[in-house]
């Protein structure tokens, strides 16, 4: 099979191999606050220092040994050293298991402000994102989708990788960053669409930006500028989707108590009294709700429709896309779409694959006027 991959990207590819660039290397913080972590290899290992990166240990193979924090540095298996962390490094490209899951690439130890470790996965972001893709759509969606959605989080990655270069890590392992579940996780369909976009990435006038993905718009995207203050052509939305409407988050429908309504007002120290009318007061270029009008027996308040959904939670609230009927005590959402809608319709994109359009057409589609480049 490997040969044959080979041989494809070799038809395809041949100006990526010809320049043979190191890929980026990617931090990603996987495990935080911790008294101690456990580490194994299954092989020859080497431990370095940070930041110094000088060699202090190597040998045959680690077996599940502690690593702790002390006062003056960091002890790996009863043996201390002075430093702010260490970076153990697997020979032979031999994964490296770190408590209960499974590495590529690097790991680093450290220890946080308050004296607890954090774990940083070291990789190159190709490796990463074996660990990534399965997380963000279903390894057994058409090759298409896989690669489209590939060539998105891998920019997505980069650029968050580009924003947090002076961190202590680039990307976290769950949804605030993207999901990466080390290679414990890893599947052959995903790895195959990873490889076959081998450092594509989408740029925008030369630069790589924020290709932001959502499971469904429902019809319209949503323009980044609706949510975080970004104007930038290829997320600004307006991309009259279509192809999602088979997706089982098409519509939705909520309710939610007045009751919570009224605590969640008294929280953000917005209080309206008991409340007796919801009204949607604006709406955004892609007709999502703007704002909404909650007014009580004591006062009224304008809420903005993401702030909104992000109290009530983005599993009840799917969209901003919705009407609302105060009905008794409860108002009653109805609501289109999955997401904040921005950039890549994830169901949009099963839907264009399945038509048979290729992964190139699909992002150009929507990310306009984006190019795909290679790194
Ligand atoms: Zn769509």
């Amino acid at each position: 099979m490997k040969i044959f991959f080979l041989s494809l990207s070799l038809l395809i590819l041949p100006i990526s191999l010809a320049r043979a660039e190191a890929p980026v290397t990617v931090r990603v913080m996987v495990e935080e606050s911790q008294e101690l972590m456990r580490l194994e290899i299954k092989g020859e290992y080497r431990i370095r220092l940070l930041p110094t990166l000088q060699e202090v240990k190597k040998g045959a193979s680690l077996q599940k040994v502690a690593v702790t924090a002390t006062p003056k540095g960091i002890r790996v298996d009863g043996q201390e050293w002075p430093a702010r962390g260490i970076r153990v490094e697997a020979m032979g490209e031999r994964d490296i298991y770190l408590d209960t899951t499974r590495y590529r690439g690097a790991i680093e130890i450290q220890k946080d402000k308050t004296g607890k470790l954090f774990a940083l996965s070291r990789l190159d972001i190709e490796s990463y994102m074996y660990g990534v893709l399965q997380h963000e759509v279903p390894y057994w969606w058409p090759m298409e989708a896989l690669k489209a959605q590939a060539v998105a989080a891998r920019t997505y990655a980069m650029y968050q990788a580009q924003v947090n270069k002076a961190g202590d890590y680039d990307l976290k392992s769950d949804t605030s960053s993207q999901m990466y579940g080390g290679s414990t996780t890893e599947r052959f369909r995903t790895k195959t669409a990873v490889d076959q976009t081998r450092g594509q990435v989408l740029t925008y006038q030369g630069k790589i930006f924020p290709t932001y993905f959502h499971a469904t718009c429902a019809g319209v995207t949503a323009g980044a500028q609706e949510i975080w203050k970004i104007n930038l052509p290829p997320i600004s939305g307006m991309v009259h989707c279509g192809y999602c409407r088979f997706s089982p988050h098409y519509s939705w429908n909520s309710k939610v108590s007045l009751a919570e309504v009224e605590e969640k007002l008294n929280k953000s120290g917005r209080p309206v009294g008991q409340v007796l009318k919801i009204e949607i007061i604006s709406q955004t270029p892609s007709g999502r709700v703007g704002s909404l009008k909650i007014t009580g027996i004591s006062g009224e308040a304008v809420i903005a429709a993401k702030d909104f959904r992000i109290w009530i939670g983005g599993d009840r609230m799917k969209s901003t896309l919705f009407t609302v009927n105060v009905v008794d005590d409860m108002a009653e959402f109805h609501g289109k779409g999955w997401g904040h809608g921005v950039g890549l319709c994830q169901w949009g994109t099963l839907g264009q694959a399945l038509l048979g359009h290729k992964y190139e057409a699909i992002l150009k589609f929507y990310y306009p006027g984006a190019d795909i480049t290679r790194q």
